[in-house]
């Protein structure tokens, strides 16, 4: 089959190359110059399946006025005329119950297990390097009430058999020696030992001159204007150099997904949720982190890529704004400094912001619509990178007609047609 895939991101490009695996003939479109410019371009780096959860949770809506009240919190919400955000918070609050969050996790569990495996198989298979690393990465706790809270998590971790250790202060310092200097700053944390790193970017590029080995076309600098169908199926996508045709068709757009299905009558619940990220040279190997360390606090990832530590956190509900917060930086930079002081140069650090596609109940939607020939694999929100792999590789099972390596039903948007939405 002729396949084209609308959008050149990390999720674009996964179902690019596991198609073209399959044997289908792909082409990638996409606005950027080159792969993985938009949202998978400075995230924070972790392959985590061991924190794959909704954001939408139990006690999250007090503590979300907690994170909104707090000088650095990790929340961050501009409230506008805009009726689709509205819309969105709520089906969010409604997803906060214990009953929803056990479901909804358990949809995204196995997606982001199977995920990092196919990872590791695509890793072996190509050998493509992305500043990767396999060491784990260790949640932690400035405050003794943060290790109390951990039992839930625990069980949880438990039921899906995901490997952790709970660390005491040394616990901590042996996985991150930098942590050393500062060790009267935590009390402990969570170290989840099967959890990688990497930089989306990198990979991506990477993934993409695979796929294009393997007959993969990309088409940038296109901008898709719109779908156009006969009813049934669509019949091609206008864009900035013309009118594209195919068999079938996959939009993988991020955040703007919504945006170009609402005109066919497809409506998906997928919304922007902002995010900042820096990047540090490291001046001294000693005083950086080795892995991811998850500053608890102010729920900022703090991640050695190569010779650089990005640091990416904020959840920032402001619609498609792309603009640069300062406010926003000095978190980000106070958490680095406070934990690695010694580690990076910030006045060489780059500043970047991203919009997360975030569903309500956290899940990608992946599968088929009612067009016959049109698919989805958008929604990934804060664990894109982490669900990359697994998600491109389902998507191109179904496209080709084969059982998927997991039960991905109930990841379809008909979910959405049931009563919690
Ligand atoms: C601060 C931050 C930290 C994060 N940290 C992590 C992490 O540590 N681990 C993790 O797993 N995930 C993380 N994420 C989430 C992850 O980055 C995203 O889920 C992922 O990048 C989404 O990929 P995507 O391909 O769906 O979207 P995108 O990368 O945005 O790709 C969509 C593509 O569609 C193209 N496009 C859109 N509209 C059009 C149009 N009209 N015409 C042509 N092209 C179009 C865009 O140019 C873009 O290339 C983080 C995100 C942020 C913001």
């Amino acid at each position: 089959m002729k396949v084209l895939v609308l959008g050149g991101g990390v999720i674009g490009v996964t179902s690019a190359y596991y198609l073209a695996k399959a044997g289908h003939e792909v082409t990638v479109v996409d606005r950027q110059p080159e792969p993985a410019l938009e949202t998978s371009f400075a995230n924070a780096g972790e392959v985590s399946p061991g924190y794959a959860s909704p954001w939408a949770g139990p006690g999250v809506p007090i503590k979300a006025i907690k994170w909104l009240l707090m000088r650095h919190g990790p929340l961050v919400i501009r409230p506008k005329l805009d009726p689709v955000m509205w819309v969105w918070l709520l089906k969010m609050l409604r997803n906060c119950t214990s009953a929803r969050y056990a479901i909804n996790k358990s949809r995204m569990i196995p997606l982001a297990e199977y995920s990092r495996d196919c990872l590791r198989a695509l890793r072996s298979e190509t050998g493509i390097h992305y500043d990767e690393r396999q060491r784990g990465t260790l949640q932690l706790f400035r405050y003794a009430s943060q290790l109390d809270h951990t039992a839930g998590d625990i069980a949880v971790l438990k039921q899906y058999g995901v490997p952790y250790e709970v660390l005491d202060r040394a616990g901590c310092i042996a996985a991150e020696p930098a942590l050393a200097v500062v060790e009267d700053k935590f009390v402990g944390g969570m170290r989840l030992p099967e959890d990688e790193t990497g930089d989306c970017h990198m990979f991506t590029e990477a993934l993409a001159t695979e796929a294009a080995r393997l007959g993969v076309q990309f088409i940038f600098n296109t901008k898709i204007e719109r779908l156009t169908s006969d009813g049934s199926k669509i019949s091609g996508v206008v864009t900035s150099a013309g009118l594209l045709q195919a068999d079938a068709y996959v939009a993988a757009l991020g955040s703007w997904s919504p945006r170009l299905l609402r005109p066919l009558g497809i409506s998906i619940p997928v919304y922007p949720v902002k995010g900042y990220s820096i990047t540090v040279p490291v001046i001294d190997p000693d005083g950086a982190p080795v892995s991811t360390v998850m500053d608890e606090s102010y729920k900022v990832a703090i991640t050695r890529l190569g010779n650089r530590i990005r640091v990416g956190g904020t959840a920032e509900i402001s619609g498609y704004s792309d603009r640069l917060d300062a406010t926003r930086r000095a978190t980000l930079d106070h958490s680095v400094t406070d934990m690695f002081p010694r580690g990076g140069d910030l006045s060489k650090a780059t500043f970047w912001c991203g919009l997360r596609p975030m569903t309500p109940d956290g899940p990608p939607i992946i599968g088929a619509t009612r067009y016959g020939n049109l698919h989805l694999n958008t929604g990934h929100g804060t664990l894109g990178w982490t669900m990359a792999c697994g998600s491109g590789r389902v998507l191109a099972d179904m496209i080709s007609g084969r059982k998927p390596g997991i039960d991905a039903s109930e990841l379809s948007i008909s979910r959405y047609d049931r009563r919690f939405g």
